[in-house]
């Protein structure tokens, strides 16, 4: 893509790239056959070696260490991550804005920081059984207890829950119905997994039900001012939202290469798969799924660069979510048919990434979801008002 991106995106593109053909495509297949794992040393020098390369601080201000960087600069590096299978990417964690803005001083120094070295990491515990799109149902409770609040209830789909060491724990406060984030330490007595369910992908990073009994927290583990809720989680949604969108864009491009190259060398009835017309239009329309999201998705963080309005930016971000999850959803589908018998197969990074990608119209606001976001922005805004004049 030409869309006149700065010098500093295309460094960050090459860079990044550079890291997941050579370190981390080459482990996909092993990962699928092994249940998601790889060796620690190497799991160890894909977390190091992505620290290094800055993944980890990208998003963090400089004052703290960070890079700052423009989010169009970041959306670079996330179409990369997004071209490897497995969950090989999340090899490192990451420290977002919104949480040097939400937390107090002690709650950088003792979580975030040594979250962004390495040292520890965090998932993130929000959904439950009975509220999933709609978190104003949530019933886990934190009821205040001296200078602690006592957690009690239920998270379902907890991300990486068995690679963290702290988890983010979203709790209804007392009885005044407010919502906040804990800080919780995943040590603490009165957590267990109460199930670990298999999903459709093969990752390391497991999803299991955690359940919570009167855990007992300090009350200076919550993030944010007491009265301000979940302010910061609009900052939180947006960032989250491009970067899935720039991850699929990554994966429909490793797709259409390795489908066309597929196609190129594939002989049928004599001459070459892709000169089949049939096949073709296939390639064709994956192509153009491909520009598309592109163009929406880098368009959408060069607005928030170009510090456009928030409201504004909510709606565009969710177009990019929407339109890109949907189209790798559609250039997944399409390269295992190119494939054929191959396609089929759990080696083939069709059939990977046909699994893995299926979640991104799910989670971080479901594709309904984001269609109501948008259609409530255009009653609000208008079309000029939601993605800008021509
Ligand atoms: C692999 C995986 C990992 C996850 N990781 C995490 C994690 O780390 N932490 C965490 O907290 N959560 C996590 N989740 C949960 C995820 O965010 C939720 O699954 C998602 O928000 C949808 O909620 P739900 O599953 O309860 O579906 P529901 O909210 O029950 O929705 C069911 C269906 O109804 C639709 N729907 C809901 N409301 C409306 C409406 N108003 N109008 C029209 N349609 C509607 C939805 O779009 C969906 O199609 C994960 C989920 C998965 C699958």
């Amino acid at each position: 893509m030409s869309f006149g991106l700065p010098p500093s995106a295309l460094a960050w593109r090459a860079k990044v790239r550079r890291f997941v053909d050579e370190e981390l495509i080459p482990h996909e297949v092993e990962a699928e056959m092994s249940g998601g794992e790889l060796a620690p040393a190497l799991l160890q020098r894909h977390e190091a070696l992505a620290i290094g390369l800055g993944l980890a601080r990208m998003d963090a201000p400089r004052r703290h260490g960070g890079l700052e960087l423009p989010l169009i600069d970041q959306v670079a590096a996330a179409e990369q991550i997004g071209r490897v299978t497995n969950a090989l990417g999340w090899c490192y964690p990451e420290a977002q804005s919104w949480m040097f803005e939400a937390c107090d001083a002690g709650q950088i120094e003792r979580f975030v920081l040594p979250m962004m070295r390495g040292e520890r990491h965090f998932c993130y515990a929000i959904t439950e059984e009975f509220a999933g799109s709609d978190v104003s149902e949530i019933a886990t409770t934190a009821t205040p207890d001296g200078d602690d609040v006592l957690i009690s209830g239920e998270k379902w789909h907890v991300t990486s829950e068995n690679l963290a060491d702290v988890i983010l724990v979203q709790a209804r406060i007392g009885g005044d119905g407010g919502q906040a984030l804990f800080f919780v330490e995943k040590g603490a007595p009165g957590i267990a997994v109460k199930r670990s369910p298999a999903y459709s992908h093969t990752y390391r990073h497991h999803h299991p039900i955690l359940a919570f009994d009167r855990v007992r927290v300090p009350q200076a583990n919550l993030i944010g001012p007491r009265d301000a809720g979940m302010t910061f989680a609009y900052a939180w949604f947006r960032r989250e939202r491009l970067m899935i969108a720039a991850r699929c864009c990554g994966a429909m491009e490793r797709l259409v290469e390795e489908t066309a190259a597929f196609a190129r060398a594939r002989r049928v009835g004599g001459e070459a798969l892709i000169d089949k017309q049939l096949i073709a239009a296939m390639l064709a329309d994956s192509l153009v799924d491909l520009q598309a999201a592109r163009l929406i998705t880098y368009e959408a963080a060069a607005a928030h660069d170009a510090g456009l309005d928030l409201k504004t930016l909510h709606a565009r971000c969710s177009i990019a979510k929407l339109f890109a999850s949907e189209a790798a959803g559609r250039v997944a589908d399409r390269c295992v048919q190119v494939f054929g018998g191959r396609g089929y197969m759990r080696e083939n990074v069709a059939e990977r990434f046909w699994r893995e990608l299926r979640v991104d119209r799910i989670w971080e606001g479901a594709s309904e979801i984001q269609r109501l976001i948008i259609a409530n922005a255009l009653a609000k805004r208008g079309v000029d008002g939601t993605i800008g004049g021509t």
